[in-house]
């Protein structure tokens, strides 16, 4: 623990110095490990978690199970993490991982230790990513991306453990406060929960989904395509296989309405 603690010192202070302009810097000798644990630790601790928790800038938004979901990415996270932290200033490992066949999912038990204001401090969670397969055979496309999204899921929440877009999971979502009544859906808005944005995959051709531009400027998303067809044909689709589902379901409704009984 203590070699590791004089790394992070050793490592650090030069980062600091380069870009000592920053709002989130110190000159060094405010965080060595003893000033900072001498001294005022709890302003400095109160600082350095402002800063991990502050809002951020952009966040992406998902629908799941008609649940909208805010989330950040895991490189605005590992960006957050850096800036604040120092890339020297935390660390992040798979304790466990595996492949869950039944949920047909890649999981992993991941730890992240950070310098706290000198302390280090370690929490562990868990991730999870749905497992991309060929349509065609069923074989996993690629297992490394889907180990790789359920490791940056458990950095996530790893990190908003300690603070990083903690404030996206509140249960109360700003929209919500202006009128919705029942708030059956408040306690799934968990936005630092929510996987990697996934790669989209028409479930028909196994091509990935494209964002859609319609004549009149309306602009469908990947996600929002993704949405539109699981919730119309239970399936991902492309826009190809998007319209083609719809003109079968028109068909077979124009058929069962000419049927005579
Ligand atoms: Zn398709």
């Amino acid at each position: 623990m203590d070699a590791a603690v004089v790394v992070k010192d050793e490592v650090v202070a030069p980062e600091q110095q380069r870009s000592g302009a920053g709002r989130s810097l110190q000159p060094p000798e405010r965080r060595s490990v003893k000033r900072a644990e001498a001294q005022e630790p709890a302003a400095e601790f109160a600082d350095l978690y402002q800063r991990l928790a502050a809002p951020f800038d952009s966040t992406f938004k998902d629908i799941r199970g008609g649940v909208e979901l805010e989330y950040i990415t895991g490189e605005q996270c590992v960006s957050r993490l850096n800036e604040v932290l120092g890339v020297a200033g935390w660390s992040f490992r798979i304790l466990e991982h595996g492949i869950h066949a039944e949920a047909d999912e890649a999981w992993v038990l991941g730890e992240l230790t950070a310098s706290f204001g000198g302390a280090l401090v370690t929490r562990q969670q868990f991730g999870s990513q749905k497992i991309k397969r060929s349509r065609s055979s069923g074989t996993p496309l690629d297992i490394g991306f889907d180990l790789k999204g359920a490791a940056t899921d458990a950095l996530k929440k790893c990190a908003s453990l300690l603070g990083v877009g903690l404030y996206l999971s509140r249960k109360e979502a700003p929209e919500a406060a202006n009128g919705a009544t029942n708030g059956h859906a408040h306690g799934q808005a968990n936005g630092v929960t929510a996987a990697e944005p996934e790669r989209l995959v028409c479930d028909v051709c196994g091509e990935e989904l494209r964002e859609t531009r319609f004549r009149d400027g309306t602009v469908w998303t990947p996600l929002q395509l993704a949405g539109y067809g699981r919730r119309k044909h239970s399936r991902t689709l492309c826009m190809t296989h998007y319209r083609e589902a719809n003109d079968a379901r028109r068909r077979a409704e124009v058929t069962l309405e000419e049927m005579p009984f």
